[in-house]
């Protein structure tokens, strides 16, 4: 069928009314879009976070599992407490836990949270 052999450049890249000057090689690949906290729904700040150091996170933030370890907040839509749901940026950047601080941007585990 043409329809389905038609490339975004118009030309015809195969069957019986294909176009010789026009080959897969001359189509544009299409850019990755840059990841990008900007574009991205805070999906990290949906993940457990343990406050594993004393970084100044305050309490009413926090709870503690049956465990006793004391983990972020998540509210009932599944973001962390801390964060501001208009913005989606974290209320409490300098304070955040050690944890928030070393999942960078492109990451395996931001690239699988963003998935
Ligand atoms: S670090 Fe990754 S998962 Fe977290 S907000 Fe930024 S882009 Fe999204
Ligand atoms: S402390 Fe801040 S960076 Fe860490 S999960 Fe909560 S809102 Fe996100």
């Amino acid at each position: 069928m043409i329809a389905d052999a038609r490339r975004s450049c118009g030309h015809v890249a195969s069957g019986a009314d294909a176009d010789p000057a026009c080959s897969e090689d001359d189509v544009d690949p299409i850019p990755a879009a840059p990841v990008t906290c900007e574009t991205c729904a805070a999906c990290c700040c949906r993940l457990e976070v343990w406050c594993l150091t004393d970084t100044g996170v305050p309490g009413h933030l926090t709870v503690m599992d049956n465990f006793g370890r004391t983990l972020m907040d998540r509210l009932d839509d599944g973001w962390c407490a801390a964060l501001d749901r208009d913005t989606l940026l974290c209320r409490i950047y300098a304070q955040r836990p050690l944890v928030c601080r070393e999942l960078a941007v492109g990451s395996p585990e931001c690239l699988a949270e963003r998935s």
